[in-house]
């Protein structure tokens, strides 16, 4: 089993960089079996300089990912509604 910070490793950038950021590094060695728990368990997302929201979206998309057995490639924060997902900007509901 992976610990915390092997498993932000396999975090697209730029969410990875952020994340190790981040990271609470005595938690090191505690080890889990999701990246989407890893996650969770790394820092305190609401102090981030990210914020809650993002790394709430950015979790929702993972557990997606882990649950329908999808690489966690092809995440983006959409410019235009800034939510994270895998599509593009343009099938945004606030696409021009
Ligand atoms: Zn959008």
């Amino acid at each position: 089993m992976k610990n915390i910070e092997q498993h932000l490793q396999d975090l697209p950038e730029p969410y990875r960089s952020q994340a190790l950021k981040n990271m609470w590094w005595e938690d090191k060695g505690y080890k889990c079996e999701l990246l989407s728990h890893a996650l969770r368990q790394a820092f305190n997302w609401s102090v981030s300089p990210e914020k809650y929201r993002y790394w709430n979206q950015l979790h929702t998309v993972l557990v997606d990912c882990e649950k329908n057995n999808v690489p966690f490639i092809g995440f983006h924060t959409c410019k235009y509604c800034g939510v994270i997902t895998q599509q593009p900007d343009k099938t945004c509901y606030k696409a021009p």
